[in-house]
């Protein structure tokens, strides 16, 4: 990795928990999500840094993938449990991070058991470590302490422009050859849940990625794709972003662009059992002495 490389990671990596220490005072009972997310978005292009997906915010039984739209209404209740999860770029180089901020306290001993999985997986971001190992860790930790770890969820390797490069970091023990070398870039994000530990797709997709080039008719799809590709770098991308699009052409402009398969969908993720999920997340240079660069 070059100095440059090396210095975008560190920068995106501080921005990042900068962002994510100020976001989470935001979420106190009553306050929008949309209002919450905005905010961490604003925080983040303030800072001179890309958003490198858009920032979620995923509540009690839903885990992942949960950004709000324009028109959300969603309010934070007196006893949820909210993940935060955000994605910082400099120049193509990524840092993703993510909190949990348990407004019911009976719920600190599920966060604080994410957390120490999370510490106990980063000092394995080191060169030959099989990622196999990585998940055993997280998964012992987490069954140790009565919870489970979501097993179809997990960790990956990030590169230039990419969130998702390469193999992914398990949160459960698994058999496989992928082995870590030097300089690699890592997510590790153990979820734990008071659940089936087991999470499932539901109808609800707020969040979007350009895959390819497809034969369009509609202009507004057109448009789109142009945006999807371009403007966001062929990254995650929300609606909600979306001004120079009309809102009336915007859904059937994504309904075309996905059934021609021209943009991968990230549906919101819930937990099957209906538990209550935590998460925690750090992004990780692998060297001999694994470089954090998401804390602060
Ligand atoms: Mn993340
Ligand atoms: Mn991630």
């Amino acid at each position: 990795m070059d100095n440059t490389t090396y210095n975008n990671y560190i920068k995106a990596g501080a921005i990042a928990a900068r962002v994510l220490s100020d976001a989470r005072k935001k979420v106190v009972s009553g306050a929008t999500y949309l209002n919450i997310i905005q905010q961490t978005e604003q925080m983040i292009t303030d800072a001179g840094a890309q958003l490198a997906c858009p920032s979620t915010i995923s509540v009690n039984d839903i885990a992942a993938h949960y950004t709000p739209l324009l028109n959300d209404t969603s309010t934070i209740g007196d006893n949820d449990v909210v993940k935060l999860d955000i994605g910082v770029m400099i120049d193509g180089c990524i840092a993703d991070t993510a909190t949990t901020i348990c407004l019911d306290s009976n719920y600190n001993d599920m966060n604080n058991t994410a957390k120490s999985a999370l510490e106990k997986a980063l000092k394995l971001a080191i060169p030959g470590t099989n990622v196999g190992n990585i998940g055993g860790v997280i998964e012992s930790e987490i069954i140790s302490k009565g919870y489970n770890p979501i097993v179809n969820l997990s960790g990956h390797v990030l590169s230039s422009y990419e969130l998702h490069s390469g193999f992914s970091i398990p949160n459960i023990k698994t058999n496989t050859k992928d082995t870590l070398s030097e300089d690699m870039v890592l997510a590790i994000e153990p979820f734990v849940t008071d659940g089936r530990g087991l999470i499932k797709e539901i109808n609800k997709v707020q969040i979007f990625r350009y895959i390819a080039q497809r034969p369009t008719r509609l202009p507004a799809a057109r448009k789109l794709l142009d945006l999807a590709k371009t403007k966001y770098h062929s990254m995650p991308f929300t609606s909600r972003w979306i001004s120079d699009v009309s809102p009336l052409m915007l859904d059937s402009a994504l309904r075309q662009l996905s059934d021609s398969k021209a943009i991968y969908l990230y549906p919101v993720l819930k937990e099957t059992g209906s538990g209550i999920v935590a998460q925690a997340e750090h992004t990780v240079i692998v060297r001999d002495k694994p470089i954090v660069t998401t804390k602060i």
